[in-house]
């Protein structure tokens, strides 16, 4: 029961698929008809290395990317060449300017202000992005003719918008973006258009436009709460250190929260709250011990989380490893009451990251 394999490791990583990610890719343009897909690599790709995983979705057929803002774009021009256009959400701020230049970025324009700033200094492409309903970034509505007319001249490559209820396909608010968004379309005739993220795409029709911006997806998390075609692309495997029995009254962890049953095997893994795991995953989350649910006993700590593995037999021993999300993503966030998004973009830089 505590034999330990030559080749066992005190170090929890994180098992990338890279192959996944490029099936997903594939089966959103399977999706989307005609649309071009983008991919939204912001937040270095949700935590899982935009620079290994863009040039990936480049050679997947990606010829856009969206990140959050330039500095993110700097990085990703390095790592996928002169190509590909790059998007930078947050808007244009003249701080930024030499570095846009420099890398060659295309500033998604927030505001009358921020379009005045670029055309005043840089005769380069750029995104206009109207809010449509959301209430959080982009041009309001009302500005619409006057921005159409400041761009008589000089035309978007792209306009954009942003949907705030997508995951849920019966909202109201979806129609009325698009909707609004069909008055932004008409406003700048023969400029492409972008509208659908993630759960957007599988809204299909007019919520797609020109071209669509997956980001979860493409990294096998669910858009919404219904079921989805996508392939989990991120394993967590975290080694046993040790192995014990307990016993009714026994409790493990801080607070003692929880308490034997009856005869039981704990294993404590090299894992816990440091590499952005929840603490609220205490309540239902689990991990798979040789393909067996393992839940987790007690509350996370910030290095290390309690199993009880009692139904996992001799499979569990030091040096064992113990696989968190794949398959179970969704469920492992819905435990730590949040979304795949969250879990994702949490996980810390101690993993080692593996690529395969
Ligand atoms: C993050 C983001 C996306 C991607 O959203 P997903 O839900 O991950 O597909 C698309 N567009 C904008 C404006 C975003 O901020």
């Amino acid at each position: 029961m505590t034999t330990r394999s030559a080749d066992a490791s005190p170090y929890p990583r994180l098992l990338i698929d890279v192959g996944a990610i490029r099936r997903n890719y594939a089966r959103i343009q399977s999706l989307t008809g005609t649309a071009d897909v983008a991919a939204v690599v912001k937040a270095d790709a949700y935590g899982l290395g935009a620079a290994t995983i863009a040039p990936a979705l480049a050679d997947a057929g990606a010829q856009h990317f969206f990140v959050a803002n330039g500095r993110e774009g700097a990085s990703l021009r390095a790592a996928l060449g002169p190509d590909p256009s790059i998007f930078v959400l947050h808007g244009y701020w003249t701080e930024d300017a030499p570095l846009i230049e420099a890398s060659g970025l295309i500033p998604v324009i927030n505001t009358p202000g921020q379009l005045q700033d670029w055309l005043n200094g840089s005769g380069g492409d750029f995104a206009l992005h109207f809010d449509t309903g959301i209430n959080r970034l982009g041009i309001p509505m009302s500005q619409l003719a006057a921005v159409q007319e400041r761009c008589a001249e000089r035309k978007p490559c792209l306009v954009m918008s942003h949907f705030a209820c997508a995951d849920e396909p019966g909202h109201r608010l979806n129609r009325d973006q698009i909707d609004r968004f069909a008055g932004v379309r008409a406003a700048f005739p023969g400029v492409r258009t972008s509208l659908a993220n993630s759960a957007g795409c599988l809204l299909g029709g007019d919520a797609l436009g020109d071209l669509v911006r997956p980001g979860i997806a493409l990294y096998g998390g669910a858009p919404g709460s219904g079921k989805h075609p996508f392939e989990s692309a991120v394993q967590i495997e975290a080694p046993i250190l040790q192995v014990r029995r307990a016993t009714r009254p026994e409790t493990a962890g801080y607070g003692a929260t929880w308490c034997a049953e009856g005869d039981c095997m704990l294993a404590t893994v090299a894992l816990g709250y440091a590499d952005g795991i929840h603490r609220a995953a205490q309540n239902g989350g689990y991990g798979r011990l040789d393909g067996i649910k393992v839940p987790i006993a007690g509350r996370v700590s910030m290095d290390l989380i309690t199993l009880d593995v009692t139904s996992a037999g001799d499979a569990a021993h030091p040096g064992a490893m113990v696989s968190f999300l794949g398959e179970d993503l969704d469920a492992f966030a819905n435990a730590s009451g949040t979304l795949a998004y969250e879990v994702l973009t949490r996980l810390g830089a101690r993993f080692e990251r593996v690529y395969r």
